[in-house]
């Protein structure tokens, strides 16, 4: 991003490794931030969540994980920020005492013992609005951002998680005024425990969307709400760090707002765009 021809150093808290669903190791996406001229990464692997164990950490991995990136930090004192996050799912109850910052985010609909992952496939949303909504998109849309407050409201994160990841893979309907206003709703909820945001570029490297979570609508919604937009690229690869972090710059600009917020280990700096 050139601004007055200065290059926009970026902060990506949103990060997975191999000790979750990532595929590159810690030291591996230092490198690439490093070489990204980032100034700060921090690591939020997911939490464990008993209903799926397929992708989360496991229980024995959180003093591990804990440790590395408390050497990583020391190791890379005055070249990068290190930091040590969680991705919180709402099926999900560890201490978070010992992390740096936490995102909040729902990747599931769970009922009767089921559990559905809404952000995995088309055909898991698919057959929980059959089984559990009888057919009802906005039922199940109702369903995710209620879940979503709830979660936000009980942990009180650092910054929320893709916040409109229910729209992933177009099956609710986002032109639906009935939809936009569930969806406003619960940001405006939201926003009143935690103003900090997550813009996050994930679905557009993995080619699911050509543009960040919140849809446009949220982000002027977000504008007027006086929320501060964080940028995440929630990347699974140390190649996407960064991953349209530009190109959310020059939108969260054309909607009017000033500034994006980096995380500095305990709280949030205004950065100008
Ligand atoms: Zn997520
Ligand atoms: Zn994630």
């Amino acid at each position: 991003m050139l601004k007055g021809g200065i290059c926009l150093q970026h902060v990506n808290l949103h990060n997975h490794t191999v000790y979750s669903d990532g595929v590159n190791t810690m030291v591996e996406n230092i490198g690439s931030a490093i070489a990204n001229n980032m100034v700060a990464l921090g690591f939020s692997d997911h939490s464990y969540t008993p209903c799926d164990e397929s992708y989360c950490m496991k229980l024995k991995d959180y003093d591990p994980y804990l440790q590395e990136i408390s050497q990583l930090k020391e190791k890379y004192t005055g070249r990068i920020s290190i930091y040590a996050g969680l991705e919180l799912d709402h099926d999900s109850d560890p201490d978070t005492n010992a992390f740096d910052y936490c995102i909040a985010s729902v990747h599931y609909i769970i009922r009767d013992g089921k559990t559905y992952a809404i952000d995995h496939s088309l055909a898991q949303q698919q057959l929980c609005c059959q089984e559990v909504f009888g057919g009802d998109k906005l039922a199940m849309a109702k369903c995710y951002y209620d879940q979503l407050t709830e979660h936000v409201t009980r942990c009180k994160p650092t910054f929320v998680g893709h916040f409109d990841v229910i729209t992933k893979f177009s099956y609710i309907p986002e032109e639906d005024p009935r939809y936009q206003e569930i969806a406003a709703n619960a940001l405006e909820e939201v926003v009143k425990v935690c103003p900090y945001i997550e813009v996050n570029t994930g679905a557009i490297a993995r080619k699911c969307r050509t543009t960040p979570y919140p849809a446009r609508f949220l982000l002027e919604r977000m504008r007027a709400l006086g929320a501060k937009p964080v940028l995440g690229s929630d990347s699974h690869q140390k190649e996407n760090l960064i991953f349209g972090f530009d190109e959310a710059v020059q939108l969260l600009k054309e909607i009017g707002f000033k500034e994006i917020w980096q995380f500095n280990g305990k709280d949030f700096d205004p950065i100008e765009i």
